[in-house]
Formats: C-alpha cells, sequence, structure tokens
C-alpha cells in the first residue's frame, strides 16, 4: 500500500521546519531552547509535594473510564511508597493501551492532592507526560523548543540534535576568533562555541537553571558575543561592498538648477541644514552609492534639504524618486516642490494608490520617458509597473514607517545600467550597472547602541538646530471632563486667526474601547462653534476629498481640522498651532511627539493640549502616565526617543518591520553593552587579519539573511 498518510505527514513537518527557519544545519544547532524540563530523576511519591512538578517511576494497579462528569481514563498507579490517580479528559485507545494494568511508567506532572469517593484520598496528576518506563534516565535536562503546529517536541528535539552533530561533524562550529579574542572583558574565558551549544541543548541537571534564564550563564555569553560580532562584521561587509559599487556622480553645475533652487528659496537655510545640505552633496559627487541617515527633529526643514538634494540629482542629468508613507504627505510635498521646481524648468510626477487610472499611466510614461526627472508618491512607486528612464537618487521621507523590504525595491528600481539623460539615446548596453543612491530621512533619532548596532552601515547626518523664529510649544495634559473648557479656548483661537488641530484615536465607534470617534467629535465641535467651518479627514475618505480638505485646511479657509492619526507625520501647515490630542493616554511617545509636531511650525505662539481620559478602574497605567510625563516635561526628540526607548525596549522601538531578519535573535543591547563593544572592536581586525574565517563567522550566522543588511 503507498504510504500517502505518512508522507503527508513528513511534507507537514517539512513546511513546519521551514515555518520557524530551520533549514540549515546550523540553523538546527542555533534553535535554542526555551525552557527545559527536568526528567532526569524520580521522586518517590512518598517525598513529593502537592503543588511540585515531578517525575515518577510507577506501575498500574487499576484502569477505568469514568462517564460522570465527563468522560475521562483513570489510572492508578503505585510507586511502592504510594499511590497517585492520573486523569486524562482527552485520550486515544493507544494511551489507555500503554497504561493498562502492570505496565511499569514514568508520569510527568504537578501533583495535586484530591479527594474523591471513588479513589478515597490521594494524589492526582493530571495529564501528566507519560512513557514506559524503560531505560536510564536521561543524563541532562530535556530541551523544550519554540516550535509550531504540526511539528511535536520529540521529532524537533531529534532534528536539533541530530543537526548539531552534523553541524559540529561539518567543522561549523569551528572557532572563527584568534585567540587573543577568546577571553572576554572582565577576564572570562569564553566557553567555545560547540561547548556551549552542547551546553545549552542538553544542560547537566546541576545547571544553575536561572543563569539560563537570564541568559547569564556563560554559554549564553559565547552564544551572545558571536551574534554580536556576525551582526558587526556582517555591517562592515556591507559597506565595503557598497564602497565597490558604482554610482552616478551627480555635480551641480555652476549656475544650474541646484544653485536656482537655493537662490529662490523663500527663507535662508540654517546653519544645520547648510551642513547637511553639505555631506550630502558630496556624498553625491562621489562614484559610489551614498547610504544616508537624515535625521531632524520634527519641524526642523528636512523637505528643503531633500529638495536641494533632489535638484543636485537632476541637474546632473537623472531622475529622483521621493517616496513617502502617506499620500496627505505625497500631495503635500508635491505640491511644495512644484512651487518651487516647476517654475525652474523640472517636471515633477506624483504617483500614489488613489490616483486615477489615466492620470497614473501618464504619469509612469512621463517617470519612464525621463521627461519627470522628479517622482513623488507613496510605496506606489516602487510597485512594478514603475520604470524609471535613469533613477540615481532614492530619498525615503519617514523611513522609519517603511520596511526594509521597500527601502531595498526602492533600490531595486535602478537595476540595470542607465546613463544621465543628457547623454540623449538609451542606456547602451555594456555600461556598469549603478546603484542609486540613498538618502533616509527620520525625526525619530536613533539612540547611540542602536546606531551601533543596527546602522554601523550607515551615514548619519543630523539637524540640530530649529529654523529662527519659532516660539516653544506650551504642552499641557489635561483630564476629559475639561472638554468644554477646551472647547471655549478654541472659539477664542479662532477668533484671533489660528488654526487648530483635534486628533481622535479610531474612526469607528467600537464600544469594547469606548472611544470617541472623529466623526462624532466632528459633529459635536461643529454644533459648539457656530460659524467656524470645521472639517474631518479620516484614513476611509476617498483620496480626492482628503485631498481636498487638505487644501482647505492649507489655505487657512477651514479653522478646525478634525483628523485621525492621517496627519500624524509630515504635515505643514505653518499657520495650525493648537493640537488637542484626545484619548492622549493611548498613543505611543513618538506618536504624540510627531503630532505635536504639526504646530509651532510658524511664529505664532503654540500649544498641544493632550487630554486623557480615565478607563474604568479609575488609574492610567503606569506607562501612560511615563509617555504624558515626557511629553510636558520636554520637547527635544532627541530626549524623548531615548524615554520612549526606556519605556518600550529596542525591539518595539525599532519594530520588526524596521529591523527585518537582522533583529538580533539572542543579544540584548541594553544589558549586553559590553558584549557589543567587544565585538565592535573586534569586527575590523578580524576582517583584516582572518577575513576567512570572517566569512565564515558571517556564514553561520546570517546565511541567506545577509541581503537585508544591505537595505
Ligand atoms: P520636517 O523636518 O518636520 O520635515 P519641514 O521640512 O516640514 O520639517 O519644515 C517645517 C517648516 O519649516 C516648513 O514650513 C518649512 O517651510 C519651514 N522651514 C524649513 N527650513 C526653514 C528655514 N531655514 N527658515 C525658516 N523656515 C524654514
Ligand atoms: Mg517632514
Amino acid at each position: 500500500m503507498p504510504k500517502k498518510p505518512s508522507s503527508t505527514a513528513a511534507s507537514q513537518e517539512e513546511r513546519a521546519f521551514a515555518k520557524l527557519g530551520l533549514v540549515r544545519d546550523i540553523d538546527l544547532a542555533l534553535h535554542l531552547p526555551l525552557r527545559y524540563e527536568d526528567e532526569t530523576r524520580i521522586t518517590r511519591l512518598a517525598d513529593a509535594r502537592e503543588g511540585e512538578l515531578v517525575q515518577i517511576e510507577a506501575t498500574v494497579v487499576e484502569q477505568s473510564i469514568q462517564y460522570q462528569p465527563r468522560k475521562q481514563l483513570i489510572v492508578k498507579v503505585d510507586d511502592g511508597t504510594q499511590t497517585c490517580t492520573l486523569r486524562f479528559f482527552n485520550f486515544y485507545p493507544s494511551q489507555s493501551k500503554s497504561l493498562a494494568v502492570g505496565k511499569r511508567v514514568r508520569a510527568r506532572g504537578e501533583l495535586r492532592g484530591h479527594v474523591s469517593a471513588w479513589a478515597g484520598s490521594s494524589l492526582t496528576m493530571l495529564h501528566p507526560v507519560c512513557r514506559a518506563a524503560s531505560g536510564a534516565l536521561p543524563q541532562s535536562l530535556t530541551p523544550v523548543y519554540s516550535t509550531v503546529a504540526g511539528l511535536s517536541q520529540p521529532v524537533l528535539r531529534h532534528a536539533v540534535a541530530d543537526g548539531l552533530a552534523r553541524a559540529r561533524r561539518d567543522g561549523l562550529l569551528d572557532e572563527t576568533l584568534p585567540p587573543e579574542f577568546t577571553r572576554l572583558i572582565g577576564s572570562m574565558p569564553l566557553y567555545s562555541l560547540t561547548t556551549a551549544l552542547g551546553f545549552l541543548h542538553h544542560p547537566s541537571p546541576d545547571a544553575a537553571l536561572a543563569t539560563l534564564e537570564d541568559r547569564s550563564h556563560p554559554a549564553w555569553q559565547r552564544l551572545k558575543a558571536e551574534e554580536l560580532l556576525a551582526q558587526q562584521l556582517s555591517q562592515q561587509v556591507a559597506r565595503r561592498e557598497r564602497a565597490g559599487l558604482q554610482a552616478p556622480v551627480l555635480l551641480p553645475r555652476p549656475g544650474g538648477l541646484y544653485e536656482q533652487l537655493a537662490a529662490v528659496l523663500p527663507f535662508a537655510l540654517t546653519g544645520a541644514q547648510q551642513r547637511v545640505v553639505g555631506e550630502i552633496v558630496q556624498d553625491l559627487a562621489l562614484p559610489r552609492p551614498m547610504h544616508r541617515l537624515l535625521q531632524g527633529d520634527v519641524g526642523s526643514g528636512k523637505t528643503v534639504v531633500a529638495a536641494l538634494a533632489a535638484a543636485a540629482c537632476i541637474d546632473a542629468g537623472w531622475q529622483c524618486a521621493l517616496m513617502v508613507p502617506t499620500e496627505i504627505l505625497a500631495e503635500q510635498h508635491f505640491r511644495k516642490l512644484v512651487g518651487w521646481l516647476e517654475p525652474l524648468g523640472v517636471q515633477v510626477a506624483w504617483l500614489t494608490g488613489g490616483a486615477k487610472n489615466k492620470a497614473k499611466r501618464e504619469a509612469l510614461a512621463r517617470v519612464a520617458s525621463g521627461e519627470a526627472m522628479l517622482v513623488v508618491g507613496t510605496h506606489a512607486v516602487i510597485q512594478d509597473s514603475v520604470v524609471f528612464r535613469n533613477l540615481a537618487l532614492a530619498i525615503i521621507d519617514e523611513q522609519h514607517r517603511f520596511g526594509v523590504a521597500q527601502r531595498l525595491a526602492l533600490r531595486g528600481k535602478m537595476a540595470g545600467p542607465a546613463a544621465p539623460a543628457e547623454a540623449g539615446a538609451l542606456p547602451e548596453p555594456g555600461l556598469p550597472a549603478y546603484e542609486p543612491h540613498l538618502l533616509m530621512m527620520s525625526a525619530t533619532p536613533i539612540p547611540r547602541t542602536l546606531a551601533m548596532s543596527y546602522y554601523a552601515d550607515l551615514d548619519v547626518s543630523t539637524i540640530d538646530e530649529l529654523p529662527p523664529g519659532r516660539s516653544p510649544i506650551v504642552t499641557r495634559v489635561i483630564a476629559n471632563s475639561r472638554r468644554d473648557e477646551l472647547i471655549a479656548r478654541i472659539g477664542d483661537q479662532v477668533d484671533a486667526g489660528r488654526q487648530v488641530y483635534w486628533v481622535c484615536p479610531l474612526i469607528e465607534e467600537s464600544e469594547a474601547l469606548d472611544l470617541a470617534t472623529a466623526t462624532d467629535t466632528h459633529a459635536e465641535l461643529s454644533a459648539a462653534l457656530p460659524g467656524v467651518q470645521v472639517g474631518l479627514l479620516h484614513s476611509r475618505m476617498p483620496a480626492a476629498e482628503k485631498k481636498a480638505v487638505m487644501e482647505h485646511f492649507s489655505s487657512g479657509r477651514m479653522a478646525v481640522l478634525v483628523s485621525t492619526t492621517v496627519i500624524e507625520v509630515g504635515v505643514d501647515v505653518p499657520n495650525a498651532s493648537l493640537m488637542v490630542v484626545e484619548h492622549a493616554e493611548r498613543f505611543g511617545l513618538s506618536q504624540l511627539h510627531q503630532l505635536r509636531g504639526r504646530v509651532g511650525r510658524g511664529a505664532a505662539a503654540s500649544a498641544c493640549v493632550l487630554m486623557y481620559a480615565l478607563p474604568e478602574g479609575g488609574r492610567l497605567s503606569e506607562s501612560a502616565r511615563a509617555r504624558l510625563r515626557a511629553m510636558a516635561e520636554t520637547q527635544d526628540g532627541f530626549e524623548i526617543a531615548r524615554r520612549d526607548l526606556d519605556i518600550r525596549g529596542p525591539g518595539e522601538f525599532l519594530g520588526a518591520r524596521q529591523s527585518g531578519a537582522a533583529m538580533l535573535r539572542f543579544a540584548d543591547l541594553e544589558t549586553d553593552g559590553e558584549l557589543l563593544e567587544w565585538a565592535r572592536e573586534l569586527a575590523p581586525r578580524l576582517l583584516a587579519g582572518q577575513p576567512a574565517q570572517a566569512e565564515r563567522h558571517i556564514e553561520r550566522w546570517m546565511g541567506g539573511k545577509a541581503e537585508f543588511l544591505k537595505a
């Protein structure tokens, strides 16, 4: 008979392994246990206490199936010191067979005291793990691995043990560290990797479990040191590889677009803006791809820096793309850039998911022909249908909103050979493949440890100065009970010619969360402020409607804009001077900071009111209070980011998408700063002195994932 069922089972298992990322032997070897079970000991029932997790070895003396109150298998066992009742609510016939009277079994579970009419006073185990009592007891703790449906612990355990053995046999675990580095800071000698892995998969029963749990055990130290080293190595390799790649040299011409734009700007650049523009322009003039992060607090004026970079690129005859996370922002940037660049003879194309078909086709054609030298858009910019004639500079605004894959896709838009537009005809085959320059912009500064580990491969430019004439934003945290008072104040502000944002967390009534909805609030404010134009903006509105509302607000015709968080990033209406955030306790810290950054962009004194509502129980959570306190206490984006990192930890701070597969599995930047320093110091030495070892080390840890680091 064909073995259909078992082959399905096998492929199900294969899929499960793939899902866990356990493909190569080394993956299996590095799949470390979540926790351990101690099956090395047998406890005598007479010595055991209620509530203890124990393994007993006993003989089945009675078995029955009970139907009341629920069907259950009841097995009474006796280990010679006492009896114990094992109960199973779900069981297979095979189970009752293996627990037949007379069988000798090992059962592991939690002991409970139990009194019943049937069994008298005795101990009970509910659903213990049972096996036949044959063979010697294991010598080491039994590992429990994270797994997925379709892959049982015993199968996984075997696979890991086999993978580990093969990895060891094939030399995959051989030492990659030079001898002078196998001693860690503080003189502790490092475990070798093979010893560390052997131990972590099968620790001896006397291992201090606490040091395994908090990962301070020397075996863990080795793993973390290895991982951090791999990360440092691959970042440095990526940097080197990039240095070896070709990118178009983008030199602004004397009297060209770049200089013209600089001359017509409605304001003088701040010193910080001048400095970062200088850094970027210098990079663009080199024949290797720029990989630069421009960070500057909300409102520090990053857009104009992007515009100047774009101008330098276009000046040299190459196309530039600017990708932003929301349609509203795309629209706003588009208008601003058109305003600056079209009078200078540059065509700008606009691409978003929401754009109409015909308009979109036309825009695509203009991008492909090179007629449109600048393309502004959302994710639509990286769709397959978008073909550039000669993309040389990719700018990503609010880059933290994009994933690694999206950044890669944008760079991939310039996969083939290309030539500047001035060269006339289409690119000639045989020209070297160029990489575009990449400029990422973010208002969320990256704290130092993160920069050291995740962005070692990134150059950073920082705008550390706000444009002149800004008055500080006054931040107030108030209870929802003062809503009426607040609405009255909005009336006064509007009378004085100011504009107001009112941000609500959700658009639809969700009874469970009891959120004020944007629509309700819109109705409420409209009623409370007769004669005032109150607008509504949320993500479910058609693009054209959003655009119309934003135009009304930015032109000053609309005084109050009730909105969901669609305005969170980038929106720039300098006349707006009051920001109200409803249910502020539900927002993240960086989100609040971004929202507050929508005001204080002009000369008018601005204010931000964070309104909170107490939950049922009457108290805000500790972290909600920490967030609101931070907002009230500081306006400095760097300080906010530092506190945000404190509150959330690096994993959440970066977001899984942000860091992609490069996320650390074992090391923790908070606690392993010393190891990180060690890895940073070692990486360049290893690369220079023993490049083959370094390569083996990267391969061991990164495998196919190294690609992600290039984004
Ligand atoms: P962000 O860094 O948050 O993206 P924007 O680029 O939106 O900041 O700039 C915020 C506001 O400051 C805009 O209205 C912009 O026109 C203005 N601005 C930028 N640079 C200057 C400057 N050097 N002097 C005066 N205003 C400036
Ligand atoms: Mg911006």
